[in-house]
């Protein structure tokens, strides 16, 4: 597969495989590819060239008669909504309460009755710890909470697939651990598979058991936590790892 941004090739000659229930760890320099990836699966952006399966099902292209065509907008939608997204700046809507925010894609997207979502939403509010917010509007809310609301909003969803992009990255410190706590709860008691893009490499060694460690738009090494954070074989990724750890 490729990403294109004009001239610039951000992602080149890439190919990896997810397995269903598989957390996966996207590490490396910044500028390097990592959101790139998980903008292209929550389909913000498309490949030049190659092709993204969920499934089996193309996400936004598919080769047929030897030609690159669009898949249709319904089947695009319908593979969509097994993916759901968590951001660095929460990308909360600000107009809405709490809970109009964590019940809006079920509503609107699932078409779920509204009382079964607002119940499943108070269960997520009780998940991520916040459940007297229901009310709130997002700017009375501090950056971890709102990020644990973020997290509730993209679980409503059912996701099969979670993308988390650097999600502590806009946090105080002191309330990294809470946000990171929950998703450690949530990878233990769900099968949900999880693509990550995290600087906390600690976290990562925790939860995923695969690791990707990416430059320049590349695999440049991949393995399972223990092996590459602590016996790392490319020089790129020891460079890495000794620069963040
Ligand atoms: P990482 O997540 O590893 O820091 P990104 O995927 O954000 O890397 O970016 C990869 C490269 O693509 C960078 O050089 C970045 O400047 C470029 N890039 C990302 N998004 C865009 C865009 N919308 N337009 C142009 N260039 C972009």
């Amino acid at each position: 597969m490729q990403k294109r941004f004009g001239d610039h090739v951000v992602l080149d000659d890439l190919n990896f495989a997810v397995r269903k229930g598989d957390r996966v760890t996207l590490i490396g320099p910044s500028g390097s590819g990592k959101t790139t990836i998980l903008r292209l699966v929550m389909t913000l952006e498309e490949a030049n060239e190659g092709y993204i399966l969920i499934d089996g099902q193309p996400l936004t292209h598919v080769e047929r008669d030897g030609k690159r065509v669009a898949v249709k907008e319904k089947d695009r939608t319908a593979t969509r909504k097994r993916i759901g997204m968590v951001f660095q700046q929460f990308n909360l809507f600000p107009n809405m309460t709490v809970i109009e925010n964590i019940i809006e894609g079920p509503v609107h997207v699932l078409g779920v009755p509204k009382a079964d979502a607002k119940r499943r939403a108070h269960e997520l509010l009780e998940k991520v710890g916040l459940p007297e917010k229901a009310n709130a509007h997002p700017s009375q809310l501090s950056g971890g909470q709102q990020q644990r609301i973020a997290i509730a909003r993209a679980l409503a969803m059912d996701p099969e697939i979670l993308l988390l992009d650097e999600v502590t990255s806009a946090l105080d410190p002191e309330v990294v651990g809470e946000v990171l706590g929950i998703l450690r709860t949530i990878a233990e008691e769900t099968d949900v598979t999880m693509l990550i893009v995290t600087h906390e490499m600690q976290f990562a060694r925790d939860v995923s058991n695969r690791v990707l460690m990416f430059d320049g738009g590349r695999i440049v090494e991949e393995g399972e936590p223990d092996q590459l954070f602590s016996n790392p074989i490319e020089q790129r990724t020891k460079d890495f790892l000794a620069a963040v750890l």
